[in-house]
Parts: structure tokens; C-alpha cells; sequence
């Protein structure tokens, strides 16, 4: 691939047009596009590489994965490790 320059037109995938469209190259970092504008619908975007975005079903499946993932492995946050390892003396008051 030769060298990118602003305004050349490449392919990427528009969140607004759901497909892929012609960009125009608004943006580059380190000569790769880094931000592009959509030819038909004129939206800017950070340049996708022609990937679509993950849809909200994936996204939802994705956070629910992440949950069962802390749920199954605790003491990451809140869990005090005291309490597991030492015995809890219970004081009793005792009458004599
Ligand atoms: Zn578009």
C-alpha cells in the first residue's frame, strides 16, 4: 500500500450508513488514517478499518460474560482477606 495523504478516498465501514462507504481521509497519524468522513452521509469517525462496530446484542453478551468472569473469581475488589483466613473468635460473655 503507498502512503496515505489527507482527502484520499478509501473504504470504510459507516456507522450511520451501516456499510461500507467511500471516506475521504480527514486525519492521519503516523501516515495511517486515523480519522475519516463519510462521502454520503458526511459523518466523521475514527477510521475502522473497515470493521463494523460490534452490535449491541454482542456489547450486551460481552458485559455479561465480564460479570460471570468477577462473580466466579471474588477478591479482585470489596472482598477483605481477614475475614476468610482467620477464625472469628466469638467473645461470649460468660456468667459465671
Ligand atoms: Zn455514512
Amino acid at each position: 500500500m503507498s502512503e496515505f495523504r489527507l482527502g484520499d478516498v478509501i473504504d470504510d465501514h459507516c456507522i450511520k450508513c451501516r456499510r461500507i462507504t467511500n471516506h475521504s481521509i480527514v486525519s492521519l497519524v503516523n501516515s495511517a488514517p486515523a480519522k475519516v468522513r463519510c462521502r454520503t452521509c458526511y459523518h466523521d469517525h475514527d477510521y475502522r478499518h473497515e470493521q463494523a462496530p460490534p452490535s449491541k446484542k454482542e456489547l450486551k453478551k460481552a458485559e455479561l460474560f465480564k460479570e460471570v468472569l468477577s462473580a466466579a473469581a471474588p477478591g479482585s475488589d470489596g472482598v477483605a482477606p481477614e475475614e476468610s483466613t482467620k477464625p472469628v473468635k466469638k467473645a461470649r460473655n460468660k456468667k459465671a
